[in-house]
């Protein structure tokens, strides 16, 4: 039995009354979820754009003089007008956004103008369900250099909080030198999610949402793949690095330091347990070898060949700083005798390549240097993994049987992944026969 959840709602989930009803439910069906973390209405179709981005907008255009500001201001004073309707409440809206359209007067950062789409949204959604509102700018703090003030965040949030049962409260922004706002980088209201989590050492931090399931592969290439129920914080670390944003790398890492877990569910399958992020897998979890296989395509694959490798100090590190001048990172690197690799994804390499080659042949004098440019990598994430017997006679066979060919593998020193480099052509057949081979079997 959990005592105390922090709950982030995302945008889909605020974006319509409809949806706000749903989550309001899912509130009131269980007592510890006392502390709601909502985000600004998001996209209602496809076609649709976020508030945060009409925010932004207009106060660029404010900014800018361009009198079209006004039709944006309108058109997000319409989003909320059409929620506060739906929802059936007596919200004095005009009052609310009256501060946005002083901050754009008064010349205040976006920053502090952006933000008024969560502080809005939850207010609105804190007298819909009848709690209190706090506002974020009185529990979370940056320093002025424009870094998380952890220690008095985590101190005041508590020391605020403890005062109210229940409390909804704005996310993606915090205050800055006493009278402004800061926000978090976009998508950044699960982090303050993360940060409340913290502060309230809670039992769990949930993240609903309209579009989340965790699945252990892409629908798109395996039909009907079966959903991740239980993940590591590292295993999600890595899916997220393989391109599945889930949720952001630094709120994981957030819950991780202190082991509170993450309830990922979705709000339209409100009795589905969804996935539960941890730091092992619950002993009675029936678990397959492997958590998932995620990939990504278009990585270049960089060959050099150079005589004496194994015996001249420091080629790698001349070739690395080449890479770390132009502030491309060398997403893996693969040692041989006389030869490495070094896999890349920065389009910034394509666009610079001559140049990064010719300093690469200056640097270190090389045999050769051949790059590749249609290298999928495919990991097979899965805790553990690497010390199960047999392991690669199994990825291996799994895709011999499929007619590919494998261009480099590379196991992480953590028995968290292996990755299978292959061309882009076959990334669809070798995803599908290692989901059989390690997730179905
Ligand atoms: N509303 C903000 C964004 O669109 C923050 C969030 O939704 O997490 O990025």
């Amino acid at each position: 039995m959990s005592n105390l959840i922090v709950s982030k709602f995302g945008g889909n989930s605020v974006a319509t009354a409809e949806s706000i009803k749903k989550a309001a439910e899912i509130i009131k069906s269980d007592p510890a979820r006392r502390y709601i973390v909502i985000s600004a209405p998001g996209r209602r179709s496809h076609e649709d754009i976020k508030v945060t981005d009409m925010l932004f907008m207009c106060h660029a255009m404010f900014s800018n003089k361009e009198k079209s500001y006004d039709d944006m201001a309108k058109k997000i004073a319409d989003r909320y007008q059409e929620i506060v309707d739906g929802l059936g409440i007596n919200f004095d809206l005009e009052a609310e956004l009256s501060d946005f359209k002083k901050s754009l007067v008064l010349g205040r950062n976006a920053d502090y103008s952006v933000s008024r789409g969560e502080y809005v949204m939850a207010k609105i959604f804190a007298q819909y369900i009848g709690w209190p509102f706090v506002d974020a700018a009185d529990l979370i703090y940056f320093k002025t250099d424009g870094t998380l003030d952890e220690d008095r965040t985590l101190k005041e949030a508590a020391e605020v909080l403890s005062k109210y049962e229940h409390a909804v409260i704005p996310g993606f922004y915090g205050s800055i030198g006493g009278i402004n706002i800061k926000l978090f980088s976009r998508g950044g209201a699960d982090i303050t999610g993360a940060i409340l989590a913290r502060a309230l050492n809670a039992d769990f931090c949930e993240k609903w949402s309209e579009a989340t399931q965790i699945f252990s592969a892409d629908p798109t290439i395996v039909e009907n793949p079966e959903i991740i129920r239980n993940i590591t914080y590292q295993e999600l670390r890595e899916l997220t690095y393989m391109g599945i944003n889930v949720i952001d790398e630094d709120v994981i890492f957030l819950l991780q330091q202190v082991k509170i877990p993450i309830r990922i569910r979705n709000i339209n399958y409100p009795d589905d347990i969804g996935t539960f992020v941890s730091d092992e897998i619950p002993g009675d979890a029936a678990r397959n070898i492997a958590a998932c296989i995620a990939g990504l395509r278009h990585y270049r694959f960089i060959h050099i060949e150079k005589f004496g490798l194994n015996k001249t100090k420091g080629i790698g590190m001349k070739v690395f700083q080449i890479f770390t001048n132009r502030n491309i990172s060398c997403e893996h690197y693969i040692s041989g005798i006389y030869n490495f690799a070094i896999v890349v994804k920065n389009p910034m390499f394509d666009l610079k390549r001559n140049e990064i080659l010719q300093e690469i042949r200056d640097a270190i004098h090389p045999e050769s240097i051949n790059v590749e440019s249609d290298l999928s990598l495919i990991a097979i994430i899965g805790k553990g993994m690497g010390t199960v017997k047999g392991i690669f006679a199994r990825v291996f066979d799994a895709i011999a049987a499929v007619d590919v060919k494998v261009r480099m593998i590379n196991q992480g020193a953590d028995d968290l992944n292996i990755i299978i480099g292959v061309h882009d052509k076959d990334f669809d057949t070798t995803v599908r026969a290692l989901y059989n081979a390690m997730i179905l079997n």
